[in-house]
């Protein structure tokens, strides 16, 4: 038989929690003051904390809730800066998210699945398949684990971890509302990294149309892209007009990315292949040196391929920038994210 766990503070968007408080006839500012507790102040993790309520309040919360729906285990600094948090879920599985300071921001890596159905043939996320999907009050709670000490502003959040966010859309807009309304992030400073699920790129436009999206493509055609992503959620040849009609939609330029892997796309014959797809098309292209993940089969291009590449797309006027890749030593750059309980 399944644990039977208590709800947490964050679970379906704070509603259980709003519902406890009408029911056992407390003040309405009781739930409004807890709410500020969770937002402001990432800091506490446990109902005796709440020093403003009395303790009969702190009790009663505590038989009836749980604070939070994952604690977090280790926080594991890399020489860059940037900082690896494993957080273990009340199921015995493992979620990670990655804070990286930027120059005068925050950015912070989250993930919305354990482990990913597409499998990858370079990521390390997918190897094992899925677990499970995250919830929403999972999704908030990692994110409130891994804030900076200046808190939620200034702070960009970017939906790259591990898991593809749109295989689990509900929770995920659940979540994306709360970083809004509950922790304060702009619209703006989101990003949503997608391997293409069209639906999901539907909805997202119409949901949340200041977000921003990115789109991994990895090749300019089929044949190679379905090689390195063989579980591909759409092809090329529908995903393009959907990114299209998304951005005349949202008028928000898409980002695709793409892993440079050396001699399987990262030639002058690639580069023509994804001047000819993308021509007339107004976004941004972030390639991504491949990152070393255990037993993985590709290497990076080589540094001088990489520059050669990236100076065809130049000449040819694309919008094309190179992503600086950070927390690779302790597990937590682009990719790397697994931890092996999740297997
Ligand atoms: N599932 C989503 C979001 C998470 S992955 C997606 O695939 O878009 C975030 C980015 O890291 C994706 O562009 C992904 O393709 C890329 N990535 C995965 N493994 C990588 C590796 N070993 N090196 C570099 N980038 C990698
Ligand atoms: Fe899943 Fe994204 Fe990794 Fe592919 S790159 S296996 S879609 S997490």
């Amino acid at each position: 038989m399944e644990e039977a766990f208590l709800p947490s503070v964050s679970e379906e968007l704070f509603k259980p929690l709003e519902v406890w408080f009408a029911e056992a006839g407390e003040k309405p500012y009781r739930f409004r003051q807890l709410l500020d507790w969770y937002f402001k102040r990432p800091e506490v993790a446990n109902f005796q904390e709440l020093a403003n309520f009395p303790k009969a309040l702190r009790e009663k919360l505590e038989q009836n809730f749980a604070f939070l729906s994952l604690s977090l285990e280790e926080a594991k600094l890399a020489p860059d800066g940037s900082k690896k948090q494993t957080m273990l879920l009340r199921d015995g599985l493992v979620t990670e998210t990655v804070t990286m300071p930027m120059e005068g921001h925050t950015t912070v890596c989250l993930s919305t699945q354990v482990g990913c159905p597409v499998g990858c043939r370079f990521c390390f996320s997918g190897r094992h398949g899925l677990k499970r999907n995250l919830t929403a009050g999972e999704m908030c709670d990692s994110l409130r684990c891994s804030l900076p000490a200046s808190g939620a502003e200034s702070l960009n959040l970017v939906i790259m971890g591990m898991g593809e966010p749109f295989y689990n859309y509900e929770a995920l807009k659940k979540f994306l509302f709360i970083c809004k309304e509950g922790f304060g992030i702009g619209s703006r400073r989101v990003t949503v990294s997608t391997v293409g699920v069209i639906a999901g790129i539907e909805r997202f436009a119409a949901d949340f149309p200041q977000m921003n999206l990115a789109v991994s493509l990895h090749a300019p055609i089929e044949e190679l892209r379905k090689k390195l992503i063989p579980r591909a959620p759409s092809e090329i040849r529908e995903l393009i007009p959907a990114l299209k009609k998304y951005f005349a939609a949202t008028k928000r330029l898409v980002t695709f990315e793409y892993a440079m892997i050396k001699g399987v796309n990262d030639s002058a014959k690639e580069a023509k292949e994804l001047c000819a797809l993308l021509s007339g098309f107004d976004c941004k292209i972030n390639l991504i040196p491949l990152n070393d993940v255990p037993g993985g089969e590709f290497q990076p291009s080589a540094k001088e391929t990489l520059e050669r590449f990236v100076n065809y797309l130049k000449e040819r006027d694309m919008n094309v920038t190179v992503r600086k890749s950070l927390g690779g030593t302790v597990g937590g750059a682009c990719g790397q994210l697994a931890d092996k309980r999740n297997n």
